[in-house]
């Protein structure tokens, strides 16, 4: 008898368990399918205290040309049916030249006053990745992590041999110099100052911080890729990386979901595994590029005093740029549509 009514008990739970797993199921529909625009591309050139009340008007106008010219050179590759990844590279290429992102010219200076870059590449087809940290003499380090991804069985190169394996796949190789620039030195000294008079949470999170440069585009194929590039953050030390070599934490792709490119406080970001986390919600809870994207940045960053943002691509196109800091360089561009902004709305 009672091990009549102990299988009884078991048949029911299994019965229960059985009817809250189809409600669990039914309670959250598959995204439903949509049309895929043609191509699709995001940028963002870094987040922070980025206030309109510190910004020249003419600085300002720099920063949205050059956002502008970056999209327009990723743009031009995706309307003539070009590569993603060719894109994403066009797109950062641009950034990194110019002294107004901390990736390439441009970036952050180490507490030592060096340069030392960090880059990475996924591609949202195969999954299959490059990324370097740490290098100081190659002029794009997105190019760098290209060249680990597309010729080595590597996912992540660091240092003099990262830096031997950049020279070996014949990119442009420079003098650690020409990394250098006046306002980024500037901003190192400047927190070295402020850490002897013990104000360094005023400086943790400023501008001059931070700006790092990442893109993401969907091709007309139907490929996601996202890339990420960086002089990481002033005054970090003893061979620090944050999140953006980092695959998972700061670029991410899967061309079931979404290919993401995060720029901000980067240990946060490695933590939380964010960009992996984006597409994660996407693939378990069904969510939408927006609400995936929002949630880990303005609920579980904002928990976690994680500050910063990301920019993010689904597989038909749609584009979410959120953060959660004071602003973020950003932009898209899509058939027919252009946005280009850098504070809240
Ligand atoms: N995430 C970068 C880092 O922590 C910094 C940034 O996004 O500006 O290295």
């Amino acid at each position: 008898m009672k091990v009549h009514l102990s299988i009884l008990c078991i048949c029911l739970l299994m019965c229960a368990c059985q009817s809250e797993l189809q409600s669990d199921r039914t309670a959250k529909p598959k995204q439903a399918a949509q049309e895929k625009a043609d191509y699709a591309i995001v940028i963002h050139g870094g987040a922070g205290t980025i206030l309109k009340k510190n910004m020249t008007a003419q600085r300002e106008q720099e920063y949205l040309a050059k956002l502008n010219e970056a999209l327009d050179a990723g743009e031009t590759i995706l309307q003539e049916g070009g590569d993603a990844a060719d894109a994403v590279v066009a797109a950062i290429h641009l950034m990194e030249d110019s002294p107004l992102f901390n990736a390439g010219k441009g970036a952050v200076f180490s507490n030592q006053g060096k340069n030392e870059l960090d880059a990475s590449i996924m591609r949202g087809s195969d999954q299959n990745a490059g990324a370097v940290g740490g290098i100081t003499n190659v002029k794009h380090p997105i190019s760098a992590a290209r060249a680990v991804l597309e010729n080595s069985d590597h996912v992540l190169l660091t240092g003099a041999g990262a830096e031997l394996f950049a020279r070996d796949a014949g990119l442009e190789i420079v003098d650690p110099s020409y990394f250098y620039t006046e306002r980024r030195w500037n901003s190192l000294q400047r927190i070295l100052e402020e850490e002897k008079t013990k104000k360094k949470e005023i400086a943790e999170l400023s501008e001059n911080k931070l700006g790092t440069v990442g893109c993401v585009a969907l091709d007309k194929a139907g490929n996601i890729v996202a890339g990420t590039s960086t002089g990481g953050m002033t005054n970090k030390r003893y061979g620090r990386f944050g999140d953006v070599p980092i695959i998972g934490a700061g670029t991410y792709a899967d061309n079931a979901t979404c290919g993401v490119s995060c720029t901000g406080h980067g240990e946060y970001f490695i933590r939380y595994a964010v960009a992996h986390d984006v597409s994660a919600r996407m693939a378990y809870l069904d969510e939408g590029i927006e609400e995936a994207a929002d949630h880990v940045v303005n609920t579980k960053l904002v928990e976690k005093k994680g500050s910063g943002g990301l920019i993010a691509i689904d597989q038909y196109g749609n584009v979410a740029m959120p953060f959660n800091s004071a602003g973020m360089y950003r932009g898209y561009a899509k058939p027919g549509e252009r946005v280009v902004k850098i504070y809240e709305d």
